[in-house]
């Protein structure tokens, strides 16, 4: 578990002006990760550190910056056109980094002069995926989630018996996913139309999204050696926002017997912020079990986990369609959820995954799966909200959206806030949805 310590102190304040405003997502007690360049630059992608409405350009800071080895090793491990580096370092480098970030952009460090040349406003840059993503596992992690979608698909027995015991995910695709901004073309595949006698292909016409987080793997296992969940966040750099867009008429006709493949694979965005376990510390909770539920296996299950094995992160899904960017309306939020009610921490995830020897290296991607809440108005998709369909929703504009329409952009936001802390923010995941491709 990462320690609360100065770096968390509500009192400190940064010397770039614009991290100290009420409500910013990146003051100086968050310090996320991103790799970016200058907008239509030919500069090399390298990676930077949010302050603010800035990137402290980490490949900028010359050689000298740091008095201290394992500090100049981490910003070594920066100039790269991804985090890989970085997170292969481990625990104890990111957490010098953090340290030095802290003191060098504090108000009153000697330092600012010489660092204001490395900032580099985010208006003015273009982002990335942070890492070299080499495989990705998407989880179903909360049970209001698999409750929702189970009682759709199957009224009489909407939570399959594994799930209480196993935290269910499944292999996806790494290839697709995106950084926030990119647009998303609706899918074609194959769609069975109910009362049909067979497939035909064509455009998704229940295009949805999905609102999760991301966890990304810093240091990797060894094949055949699992992470005991002891140590299973020793592992974990940090978290992102993940859209796993789904097209709903796709995944009813393919899942079965193998689960989500076409459905899903045509895309997935995150967030370009990288926010470390370092700055969640304040904002960890006791992981909890309803009573009646089983405890989980041994291998899922230790003191840490139950001490502050949970994350209180609020997430927030908006939709902005077209006529609402044309009449200048805001974007609409459509639900709200939190992570704290996950029914699987970040640390099982890690054990489950590992427990039969498979190996995670750094920069490896794994997605919550939907976080919706115990609330019917906190359901992370559309699915859910709008009961596969059956209930639209009616919009500040007016029209009405089942499913997402050509056009309609979704922002993700996810922040931690908590008495006596500085909240923190995780940025925007958005995504335009464009037309068949
Ligand atoms: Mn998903």
């Amino acid at each position: 578990m990462r320690a609360i310590d100065e770096t968390h102190d509500p009192q400190l304040t940064s010397w770039v002006s614009s991290a100290n405003r009420a409500g910013c997502d990146f003051p100086i007690q968050n310090l996320p990760f991103t790799v970016f360049r200058r907008s239509g630059s030919a500069e090399p992608l390298r990676c930077g550190v949010g302050i603010g409405a800035a990137i402290l350009d980490l490949t900028a800071l010359g050689a000298a910056s740091a008095t201290d080895d394992t500090v100049a090793q981490a910003i070594a491990a920066c100039a790269q056109p991804s985090l890989n580096a970085l997170m292969a370092l481990g625990a104890p480098a990111w957490l010098a980094l953090r340290r030095w970030l802290s003191k060098v952009l504090r108000t009153g460090a000697g330092e600012s002069g010489r660092l204001a040349a490395a900032l580099v406003r985010q208006s003015a840059a273009q982002f990335a995926v942070p890492a070299r993503i080499g495989d990705y596992t998407d989880f179903y992690t909360s049970i209001h989630h698999a409750i929702a979608v189970g009682r759709l698909f199957r009224p009489d027995q909407p939570l399959l018996p594994n799930y209480k015991w196993v935290p269910i995910a499944y292999h996806g695709r790494a290839s697709s996913i995106v950084v926030s901004g990119v647009g998303v073309h609706r899918p074609r595949g194959q769609l069975m139309p109910r009362g049909a006698e067979c497939p035909r292909v064509g455009p998704s016409e229940r295009l949805d999204y999905e609102i999760e987080l991301g966890v990304f793997i810093g240091r990797g296992n060894r094949l055949g050696e699992p992470i005991p969940i002891e140590r299973a966040e020793e592992h974990v750099f940090g978290l992102c926002l993940l859209n796993d867009w789904s097209a709903r008429d796709l995944q009813a006709w393919e899942y079965q017997p193998l689960g989500p493949f076409l459905a899903k694979n045509f895309a997935t965005t995150l967030s370009p912020w990288v926010v470390t376990l370092e700055a969640l510390a304040p904002f960890r909770a006791p992981w909890r079990r309803v009573a009646q539920d089983p405890s989980p296996l041994p291998y899922l299950d230790c003191p840490e986990l139950r001490d502050a094995g949970a994350a209180e992160i609020e997430l927030e899904v908006a939709l902005e369609t077209a006529a609402m960017r044309a009449r200048g309306l805001a974007p609409q939020r459509l639900s709200r959820s939190d992570f704290r009610d996950s029914y699987w921490s970040i640390a099982q995830m890690v054990a489950h995954h590992t427990i039969n020897g498979c190996n995670l290296a750094p920069g490896d991607l794994l997605g919550t799966g939907t976080q919706s809440g115990p609330r019917p108005e906190q359901a992370g998709s559309l699915l859910e909200l709008t009961a596969a369909g059956a209930r639209p929703l009616v919009l500040s504009s007016a029209e009405q959206r089942a499913f997402l329409a050509d056009g309609d952009r979704v922002i993700l936001r996810g922040a931690c806030q908590r008495a006596g802390f500085v909240r923190i923010g995780f940025g925007e995941a958005t995504g335009l949805v464009l037309p068949p491709a």
